[in-house]
């Protein structure tokens, strides 16, 4: 007997897996992964897990669950082809697993400086259990750190080395903060937070080389001025890209994530794909969405286990973020790609507002500031036109302050 065969046990492996007992699927479920831990929660990598002194991983779920639930984990097994006419993959041990079903649940991998900027390899990357334990003794013998990649994760680490006491330099390519991810009100409050603390922030600079100087036993970045930054450790935090290879080797579609409709299915009829490491079918959009986060690939897990058993799907849900940079706690909603308009309720002074995001009048996108509350009534408004929520709200908003 073949079942479910799941490629990666992290947020949405371990989500599928557990979404398709709960939807009383009896066959074998073979959940497998590269890594050599239990399955843990990623984004505590640069948050709590960073900050404190003593860690272990936070488990996504405990040791019991897998047996209790006859899921079968095999760790530290890494997949490296598929053969969709057998409906088999092959690890690089030589094992085969054959399936009836496939869900690919791969993730992603850090973007890395290109070996001609990283002369020696020098830079730490943040994704793994492994790579946090190898920065975090990097950092407790640093003096400074420069942070190449001014999006959450970089600003997450930046916040925390600098309540360490270190020197902490944020170089960024893009004009500003989290451009794809946060609203330019948020941007310009976080920046201007960060700034205060003492944080040094560099806009629309480019790296052109990170080399180390053995002599000096320092990393040397430069800048595509020319000028160049010191510091002890050299931190990349430029993005993800979805593992992708295994899909397109084996011919599935794929075009910056493994692409699946909007129940999860790939290009090929027995093969579905949820996380970091797929590109969904928006109907509402007319394209391919990718998520990076941990509510869509759970959500999307839920889908795919109710293609799969016949049993009703569950509502639809917007992907929804959240980052926590020192005291600051900001949770997001919708998209802000291509909002054309924005409104701040509450005064960004008091330390707890909130921004709403509009494309051509209606809400889209909804970004809080240590406001957790009000973030779960906006969340539910999103798709509401800017009149009705106006009365819904009981507000005037501010002059709209055009993009
Ligand atoms: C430092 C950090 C902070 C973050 N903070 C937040 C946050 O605050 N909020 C939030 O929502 N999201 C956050 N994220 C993003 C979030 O962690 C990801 O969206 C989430 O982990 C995606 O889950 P996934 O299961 O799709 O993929 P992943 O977590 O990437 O897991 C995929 C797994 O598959 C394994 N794998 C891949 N290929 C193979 C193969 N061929 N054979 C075997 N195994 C394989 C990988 O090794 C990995 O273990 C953060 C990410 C990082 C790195």
């Amino acid at each position: 007997m073949s079942g479910i065969l799941i490629i990666g046990a992290s947020h949405s492996g371990v989500a599928a897996a557990a979404a398709l007992r709960t939807a009383k699927y009896d066959g074998c479920i073979k959940l497998v992964t590269q890594e050599n831990v239990l399955p843990y929660h990623r984004p505590p990598l640069s948050k709590e897990a960073l900050s404190r002194d003593e860690f272990t991983p936070t488990l996504l779920r405990p040791a019991s669950f897998y047996a209790s639930n006859e899921i079968d984990l095999v760790q530290g097994v890494k997949i490296v082809e598929l053969n969709l006419e057998e409906r088999h993959a092959s690890a690089e041990n030589g094992d085969l697993y054959s399936y009836d079903r496939l869900i690919l649940a791969q993730g992603a991998e850090p973007r890395r400086l290109p070996p001609s900027v990283d002369v020696g390899a020098v830079a730490h990357y943040l994704r793994t259990h492994e790579d946090l334990a190898a920065l975090k003794a990097r950092l407790s013998a640093a003096r400074s750190v420069v942070i190449v990649g001014g999006g959450l994760i970089g600003m997450e680490i930046a916040a925390i080395a600098l309540a360490k006491g270190l020197e902490v330099t944020v170089i960024e390519a893009g004009p500003r903060l989290m451009e794809r991810t946060v609203s330019k009100s948020i941007a310009n409050y976080l920046l201007d937070r960060h700034l205060n603390k003492g944080l040094r922030i560099r806009l629309g600079s480019a790296v052109s080389s990170v080399r180390r100087d053995e002599d000096r036993s320092v990393d040397l970045v430069t800048l595509g001025g020319g000028e160049q930054i010191e510091a002890d450790i050299v931190v990349v935090a430029i993005g993800a890209a979805p593992h992708e290879k295994l899909a397109r080797d084996a011919g599935l579609k794929v075009e910056n994530g493994i692409l699946v409709s909007e129940a999860g299915l790939s290009s090929d009829p027995a093969v579905y794909a949820v996380g970091d490491c797929s590109a969904w079918y928006d109907p509402d959009l007319g394209r391919h969405i990718r998520n990076e986060a941990v509510n869509p690939g759970q959500d999307q897990a839920k889908i795919v286990a109710s293609a799969i058993t016949g049993t009703e799907l569950p509502a639809k849900r917007l992907p929804r973020y959240w980052s926590h940079q020192a005291a600051i706690q900001l949770q997001m909603s919708g998209d802000v790609n291509g909002i054309d308009m924005e409104a701040v309720l509450n005064a960004p002074a008091s330390g707890a507002f909130s921004v709403l995001g509009f494309r051509s009048d209606r809400l889209v996108a909804v970004q809080t500031i240590n406001a957790p509350q009000q973030f779960g009534k906006l969340h539910d408004m999103i798709g509401m036109d800017r009149a009705s929520l106006a009365a819904a709200l009981d507000v005037e908003f501010p002059p709209p302050h055009h993009h």
